[in-house]
């Protein structure tokens, strides 16, 4: 077992359930843990059942009766030293997001930093989560807004970011006074049972066990409970359209609320008066940057006539230059896909490529070693090709070339999905159509910057069939508590709003 392993509690064989009192032994099957970096078992996780739900539930339950009692400032405090205990951490949670999800290390390092600023901005909130007073139509009457905690908050996490996209939602919900449920992927499991007991360890110090709880077990089942139990008033749900799409309807079919953070299909246009080195550095991150397999990671390219042969010409160079191999190594830029089944996915989604008339500039090719290693891939192509519709998980770009701006940015919105955009100009009245209200209709618009690489202080999230929900953000709050109007009268009279009378 390597040291960090072994530091960060992960054993051979790990409990995947932990509630008010740690981790207890759950039910159910054993799964081995696999690096895609070179195929090798890391560890194996015993899942929880749908009775561990029930016991997980419960807890969460009965833990937020009093939680909520904790006032707001004394929580962010707890999650203020959550920070701290991450900050210690990061070296060894970084190295094992890279070790179980195969993003290079400075992601992997990236993706905990994250989380330490998740918590520094969750404090902050937890002495503004204030409400509006309204001056009422009546006489000696006043009208105020209160927010309180929700209740038990489900989180159900995607694999690429297993630490990060926690942290969005858990800082935030434990200051507004909610307890929680963590359902991880189960591609990612290590990660959440460290990130957990890290975490856990610090609320248990307090006396506050069972404020973070945590289940891993199969979709089919612990999933499925989740997302239908009307005792979670709340389902975040980070991961593929497919599975928002199902979430969502079995959750407002309960009368749930969800918040979606769910699949993109993310574009740069590069305007004929872009700083070019710019923009191909951005592109290039965006687009091979945690192998492709960000949310926002960048999936079409939009240049101008003007400037497309040659910009082509320094892509296909630059890919040729990019080092693919042990994202533990520094000296790599491209870790490896997250399983076979993603491998598999790439290679499938060549093939239609080409049946579909696109051609492939460079890449294309599954690389020859352990592990799950592809090629970064530039594909020319045209936009009513079926494929680019979707979001093919992977390091691949479709390349597209335009004359007129207005029709690549109509062209960048006519894709189902809303989540990142980008245009490299250096013309102010490029970058303003572009950030106008008849611009670009995805949640995140950036000038001169990539797709990806989003900070916590701006709400995070898209459009369409992204989902719509915002994480982080300076009013991401509200998503977590729920909000009550009040309305006080102080004299002996009871006048009725709009004027209404009913004398009895
Ligand atoms: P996925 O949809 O396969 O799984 C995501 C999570 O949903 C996992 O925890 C999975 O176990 C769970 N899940 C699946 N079916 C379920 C069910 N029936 N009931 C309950 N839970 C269920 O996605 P993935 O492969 O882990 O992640 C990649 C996807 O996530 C991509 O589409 C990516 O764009 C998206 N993503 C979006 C964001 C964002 O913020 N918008 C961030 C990260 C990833």
């Amino acid at each position: 077992m390597r040291d960090f392993l072994s530091r960060l509690g992960i054993e051979a064989v790990n409990s995947g359930a932990a509630t008010s009192s740690g981790f207890f032994t759950p039910g159910g099957s054993t799964i081995g843990v696999t690096s895609p970096g070179d195929g090798t078992e890391i560890a194996k996780v015993q899942l929880a059942t749908t009775d561990d739900y029930e016991k997980v539930i419960t807890e969460a339950q009965r833990v937020f009766a009093s939680w909520r009692e904790l006032p707001a400032p004394k929580r962010g405090e707890i999650v203020r030293e959550v920070g701290e205990a991450l900050r210690a951490q990061k070296e060894d949670l970084g190295r094992l997001v890279t070790l179980e999800v195969g993003k290079i290390l400075s992601e992997g390092l990236g993706e905990v930093q994250e989380s330490v600023d998740m918590a520094d901005l969750a404090v902050g909130m937890s002495r503004q989560l204030f409400g509006l007073s309204m001056h009422s139509e009546r006489p000696a009457h006043r009208m105020f807004e209160q927010w309180h905690p929700l209740g038990v908050v489900g989180i159900i996490t995607a694999f690429n970011f297993p630490n990060a996209v926690w942290a969005w939602n858990a800082m935030v919900a434990a200051v507004c006074g909610d307890t929680m449920i963590w359902k991880p992927s189960l591609k990612a499991p290590l990660t959440a049972i460290a990130t957990h007991r890290i975490c856990d360890a610090v609320f248990q110090k307090h006396g506050w066990g069972g404020v973070l709880n945590l289940v891993i077990g199969e979709d089919a089942t612990v999933g499925e409970t989740l997302i239908a139990d009307r005792r979670i008033p709340l389902v975040s749900a980070t991961g593929s359209t497919r599975m928002g799409r199902h979430v969502a309807q079995v959750v407002a079919g309960r009368l749930g609320r969800t918040l979606l953070e769910l699949g993109g299909n993310n574009a740069v246009i590069v305007h004929g008066d872009a700083n070019l080195d710019l923009a191909l550095r951005g592109i290039v991150f965006g687009a091979c940057g945690t192998a492709g397999q960000r949310c926002t990671s960048t999936r079409r390219v939009f240049l101008h006539e003007s400037i497309a042969s040659d910009f082509t010409d320094r892509l296909v160079k630059a890919y040729g230059s990019l080092s693919i191999g042990d994202p533990l190594d520094p000296g790599t830029l491209v870790g490896p896909l997250i399983d076979a089944d993603a491998v598999g996915m790439y290679e499938r989604a060549l093939v239609t490529i080409r049946e579909q008339g696109g051609e492939i500039l460079c890449g294309g090719q599954r690389v020859d070693r352990p592990g799950n290693y592809v090629q970064p891939t530039l594909v020319r192509a045209r936009h009513d090709m079926p494929i680019v519709q979707h979001e093919t998980f992977a390091p691949i770009v479709y390349l597209f070339t335009y004359s007129d701006l207005d029709e690549a940015i109509a062209l960048q919105n006519d894709v189902d999905q809303g989540l990142s955009s980008a245009i490299f100009t250096d013309s102010f009245g490029g970058a303003e159509r572009f950030l106008s209200h008849a611009g670009s209709d995805c949640g995140i618009a950036n000038v001169n910057i990539g797709t990806s690489g989003a900070e916590i202080g701006g709400a995070f999230g898209g459009e369409k069939d992204t989902g719509g929900g915002r994480e982080a953000g300076s009013d991401s709050w509200k998503a977590y508590m729920r909000r009550q109007t009040c309305t006080l009268n102080r004299s002996s009279e009871l006048p009725l709003a709009q004027g209404v009378t009913f004398d009895v």
